[in-house]
């Protein structure tokens, strides 16, 4: 059989948006390898649900992120409307919990701009005002972020899949990569069968993997590793990035009692105590169907899919030691992580620790009010030599591959943007040379040319601008 032309590890909203993006654009044999029976099955499902506006992401060091997210604000936006997925502009409170805190707030609303979002959608609130809105919630001050959305973004994933299905892509689903072999022109990609025996795919990284030993390898010209939290494993196994490993932390909610939701009406968030490890700090989140949450806290496990206790006791030394060790040696001087440590896991799973950090912005909260565990995700963070938490995604070129991760939050909302303007840089680079582009432009949800332009341009547009590119596709019946 042909090898394929290009696969995509992952199919979460990130190796989806990629699906639909190459299949529209080239001609050519494209297919996603999911190893669950369905997409969005991890990360992309079990996150806090929020179309994040870019007004907290530096416009420097946050680049990438807060470009993407801003112009994606717009083609969700169209997307949802059109194919009647749940939308519902919920608005988020930033409030400063400390009058330290409320510097920060000027500084949010200029990021905010910089970013394009415009000055009708962002207003800073004095303490007085954010009772006004919110009666129950105490602070020195707030951002509100007036068009912060809550979505379903498996919905929204399992909706594109289908576009890309439309556009000519396959989803290979329950196809678990275990193994990549490099070849002079392709790739050869082997299997994981869960009643294989372990063996070792890479003895000098210790690396070991359960292979089907039947079962035919699959052959690619080209693969992208749009593996969430196996990403970095995957990029190691292709021998990419051993400068670098990763640490899982799973985020936990509290869903709240509904007699109790009238506490707030819109997301509520707090100014970070500590800029560099924004996910510490508990937030009330309000759902597209309508609960509410708290959440989420950060208990270090042993893998990305531990969404209960703290994973297989022994997975858990292979985590500790596994190669690079340095990184993790240098992680115990980084003071980003001792406050972790120190904060966080102490609090851990505590329901009671959750409600009393939740009271410094929510006083009227109380333990009984949080009656059941909601969504746990897992955060796959990335830690380089230096020991530090890596803050934007990563992206590795290897043998006939491309490895992203550390593709974290917003990633959802930037997803695909994040993969059209990924699309157009491989192609300018020459990783795509083998696919032929589709004479014609087929219709679709969005513009390809608008959404790679608008991130490139020095701000981006009016998020309106955007709504009018996403109309372009055909209507969902
Ligand atoms: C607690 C939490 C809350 C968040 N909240 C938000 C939010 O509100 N808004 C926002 O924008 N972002 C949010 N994020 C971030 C966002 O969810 C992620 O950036 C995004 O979902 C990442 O998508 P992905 O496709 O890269 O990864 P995933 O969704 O994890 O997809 C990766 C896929 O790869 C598959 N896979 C892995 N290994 C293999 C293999 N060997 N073979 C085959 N398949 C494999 C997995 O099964 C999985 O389906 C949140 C993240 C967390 C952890």
């Amino acid at each position: 059989m042909e090898p394929w032309d290009v696969t995509i590890v992952g199919g979460g909203v990130l190796g989806t948006s990629f699906a639909y993006w190459l299949a529209a654009r080239y001609e050519g044999r494209i297919a996603v390898l999911e190893k669950e029976a369905n997409v969005a099955a991890h990360t992309s499902r079990r996150n806090t649900g929020v179309v994040h506006r870019p007004f907290y992401l530096d416009p420097q060091a946050r680049r990438v992120f807060a470009r993407c997210a801003q112009v994606a604000y717009g083609m969700w936006k169209g997307y949802a409307e059109r194919r009647r997925l749940p939308w519902r502009p919920i608005g988020t409170f930033e409030v400063a919990t400390r009058p330290e805190g409320v510097g920060r707030l000027d500084k949010y609303f200029g990021w905010g701009l910089a970013n394009g979002m415009g000055e009708d959608e962002l207003q800073v609130l004095t303490a007085a005002e954010v009772r006004r809105h919110e009666p129950n919630v105490r602070s020195h001050g707030a951002i509100w972020s007036k068009t912060d959305t809550a979505v379903d973004y498996e919905s929204f994933t399992k909706s594109v899949r289908e576009d890309a299905e439309a556009a000519g892509a396959r989803f290979l689903l329950g196809s678990e990569v275990a193994a990549v072999d490099v070849k002079a022109d392709h790739l050869e990609v082997r299997f994981a069968a869960p009643d294989a025996d372990l063996v070792y795919v890479d003895p000098r990284r210790r690396i070991r993997a359960r292979i089907s030993q039947g079962a035919e390898p699959l052959r690619t010209r080209f693969l992208l590793n749009c593996a969430g939290g196996n990403s970095i494993d995957l990029a190691h196994r292709l021998g990419v990035g051993l400068e670098y490993t990763d640490l899982h932390f799973r985020g936990e909610y509290w869903e709240i009692d509904p007699a109790s939701h009238f506490l707030a009406s819109r997301n509520i968030y707090t100014v970070p105590r500590h800029p560099d490890l924004p996910f510490l700090d508990p937030h009330w989140i309000i759902r597209a169907d309508g609960r509410r949450e708290i959440g989420p806290n950060a208990v270090p496990v042993a893998g990305p899919y531990t969404y209960r206790g703290f994973g297989n006791p022994s997975e858990i030394p292979h985590k500790i030691f596994e190669s690079p060790l340095r990184n993790k040696l240098r992680l115990l001087v980084n003071p980003d992580f001792l406050t972790l440590a120190a904060e966080e896991w102490a609090s851990s799973i505590s329901k009671r620790v959750m409600t009393k950090r939740a009271r410094e912005f929510l006083p009227a909260l109380k333990e009984d009010n949080l009656i059941r565990p909601g969504t746990a995700g897992v955060r796959a963070s990335v830690v380089d030599r230096r020991g530090i938490f890596m803050k934007e995604a990563i992206e590795l070129a290897g043998p006939h591959s491309y490895h992203i991760t550390n593709y974290n939050s917003p990633g959802a909302t930037g997803a695909p943007a994040y993969a059209a303007w990924t699309v157009l840089r491989l192609a300018r680079s020459g990783l795509l040379d083998h696919l032929k582009p589709r004479a014609t432009k087929r219709p679709g949800p969005w513009d390809f040319d608008a959404v790679t332009a608008a991130i490139e341009a020095p701000a981006a547009p009016p998020s309106e601008a955007m709504v009018a590119v996403a109309g372009t596709g055909p209507k969902q019946p």
